[in-house]
């Protein structure tokens, strides 16, 4: 299965991560906006596929 990156930035300390895992259904379906917590406490929110499977995304610091 094809799989996706996303790069993203916390919303209150501006760290960056990246947001990757696997589409199980990509081509033309909606992207959500998915909402990780940093370690500072703020949010990191990245559009990913509606189709994955949320407890399969990495969230890693680049
Ligand atoms: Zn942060």
């Amino acid at each position: 299965m094809p799989g996706f990156e996303r790069p993203c930035a916390c919303d209150r300390c501006g760290r960056e991560y990246i947001v990757s895992g696997t589409a199980a259904n990509p081509g033309n379906e909606t992207q959500i906006l998915a909402d990780f917590a940093c370690d500072c406490g703020g949010r990191v929110e990245a559009m990913i596929p509606g189709s994955v499977n949320r407890e399969a995304v990495r969230v890693l610091p680049r």
